[in-house]
């Protein structure tokens, strides 16, 4: 099985690259973003307790977002692997996830870290939130916290998956097509 890891900063574009990579390989696309916004609708105690963190910017707790994704290895069936999309944010979360597909003989396959400026997230957020009207895009200030989250708890995982020779970077700022061959290339 291949986990390849889609990464990079808020608006760099992982929900649009990871559509075209899980369709072009097989793999089953995991937002833990979209699960999360999913118990959000459903208005379960989960999604209640998760919405106020992240309207505020915040991560939810790393237990929350492990379950998720071991439930998800543990119940799709017929892929040829898996594309994580927002998940690992911390190196607990990282270490979590090598320790799951351990269990099971399995390692990280890569991990493809699409690259923005900071300059550039806050103008790609608020042209994403008039289309898909997410809350934690609304607000500048939810804006600035999950830069300064993924500054923070985040961007040390480029450090982790480097020592492992996992990580590969694309350039994130030009068009979506162009996003797309230059990660199709990082994969072969
Ligand atoms: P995303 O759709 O990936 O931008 O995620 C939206 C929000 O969901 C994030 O800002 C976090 O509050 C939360 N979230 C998503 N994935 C994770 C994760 N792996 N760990 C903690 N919080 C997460």
């Amino acid at each position: 099985m291949k986990y390849y890891i889609l990464f990079g900063p808020p608006g760099a574009g992982k929900g649009t690259q990871a559509m075209a990579m899980a369709q072009k390989f097989n793999l089953c696309h995991v937002s833990t973003g979209e699960l999360l916004r999913a118990e959000i609708s459903a208005g379960t105690e989960l999604g209640l307790r998760a919405a106020a963190l992240i309207n505020d910017g915040k991560l939810v707790p790393d237990e929350v977002v492990e379950g998720m994704i071991a439930s998800r290895f543990a119940s799709v069936k017929n892929v040829d692997g898996f594309l994580l999309d927002g998940f690992p944010r911390t190196l607990k979360q990282a270490e979590a996830l090598d320790e799951l597909l351990d269990e099971d003989g399995e390692v990280v396959t890569a991990v493809v870290s699409i690259m923005i400026p900071d300059s550039m997230i806050v103008e790609r957020i608020q042209g994403r939130a008039m289309k898909e009207g997410r809350a934690d895009d609304a607000s500048l200030a939810t804006i600035q916290n999950r830069i300064d989250t993924y500054h923070a708890q985040t961007e040390p995982l480029i450090a982790y998956y480097k020592a492992r020779g996992k990580y590969r970077e694309v350039d994130g700022t030009g068009a979506i097509e162009d996003v797309r061959e230059a990660i199709f290339k990082k994969l072969v």
